[in-house]
């Protein structure tokens, strides 16, 4: 079966979770990195949200040289930049859940970053599929989280990943085999990663600037200027990589959150919610062959009160019976006084399984 290989990448990852939680960002350039300390300041600029890219800052850049073209903007009356320090943990649960859920949708999931992972979905067998796939996944993130993810599907790593940063942001591309050479040929040099600003600059020197460029040189020529990096030059500028996905980073958890439309202490309704939940996470568990030891669960109340229990079991279990019990205990008293003396309302509930086996390939 041919490979077909996902890559998604979260927009502006810190930046995007910081202007949906705080609707007072919204439509503001936002950059997250170290404190610009009013132009003194060191370090860099970790992510930058669209906006503040129109101002020339992006990632990497000196935070101070961010505060400058901020200023500089601020005095052309344009919206002065909003500088904040990164919440990684909060921006790792946020990532947890995206990819708690992406597994779900693909045969392996290797979660390469905070906010990017490969994904094989040979599965699915067409392109066509893939492409359906890519939508719904995109879909699912931007209604349940409130974010944007660009996907990149070809039919490796190499190429799912520079397809996904090809339309960035709220992208997706789909580069099938045939179309491979047609979408590399007229970029840079510097999309082959492992080719730097300097070797950039040693290719430029035998006047080498694009990868069809690149591919006018021989194999035997490009080892003997470039060592065992030009060989490799030689296989990804043809779109060639065949490193499979692996599995290097357990996912936390897998759950599942339900918002009543209206907020309610109606104990049938809300059973019946919470059952729904338990269900779609034991599919969920039973597709990966996961294991658990950890059960989660999660009131809301109408006052955005926001409570959590969990029980951590004596060993690993996938039965869906188990899951069943031990949530429902941990959930019931919130249904009526013994962990709700004021007998609020409530908004959300989620369920989540926590303390997981990696999943079988
Ligand atoms: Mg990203």
């Amino acid at each position: 079966m041919p490979r077909i290989i996902m890559h998604l990448d979260m927009d502006a990852f810190f930046a995007a979770i910081e202007e949906r939680d705080k609707p007072r960002l919204r439509g503001r350039p936002i950059v997250i990195g170290a404190d610009p300390m009013g132009g003194r300041g060191r370090g860099v600029v970790s992510t930058a949200n669209y906006l503040a890219r129109e101002y020339g800052i992006k990632s990497a850049l000196p935070i101070s040289r961010a505060w400058k073209y901020s200023q500089q903007a601020k005095a052309e009356g344009k919206p002065e930049a909003v500088f904040l320090e990164p919440n990684i943990k909060k921006a790792e649960e946020e990532g947890d859940r995206i990819f708690s859920y992406l597994i779900t949708k693909v045969d392996t999931l290797q979660v390469a970053s905070i906010d990017e992972a490969y994904a094989d979905i040979s599965s699915v067998k067409t392109y066509k599929n893939a492409e359906e796939l890519a939508k719904e996944i995109k879909n699912h993130i931007k209604s349940k989280f409130g974010l944007t993810a660009s996907i990149g599907i070809g039919p490796n790593k190499l190429i799912a990943k520079i397809a996904s940063d090809e339309e960035k942001p709220d992208g997706l591309t789909i580069i099938p085999p045939q179309k491979v050479q047609v979408f590399l040929d007229p970029k840079s040099v510097r999309i082959i990663p492992g080719i730097g600003p300097k070797a950039e600059e040693e290719l430029a020197k035998i006047n080498i600037k694009t990868i069809k460029g690149l591919r006018s040189l021989n194999k035997e020529t490009l080892v003997k200027k470039f060592g065992k990096r030009g060989s490799d030059w030689y296989e990804k500028s043809r779109g060639q990589d065949d490193n499979p996905i692996t599995v290097d980073r357990e996912i936390k958890s897998i759950g599942k959150e339900h918002t009543f439309q209206k907020d309610t202490l109606d104990s049938g309704e809300i059973i019946d919610s919470f059952k729904k939940l338990i269900r779609s996470v034991t599919r969920s568990i039973a597709k990966k062959q996961i294991k658990f030891k950890t059960v989660a669960i999660k009131v809301r109340f109408s006052d955005f009160q926001t409570l959590t229990r969990s029980k951590t079991l004596k060993e690993y279990t996938s039965s869906a019976k188990v899951l069943e019990t031990e949530s429902l205990q941990l959930l019931l008293p919130f249904l009526d006084s013994r962990s709700n003396p004021k007998r609020k309302k409530i908004r959300l509930i989620g369920i989540r399984a926590e303390n997981l086996t990696a999943p079988l390939k």
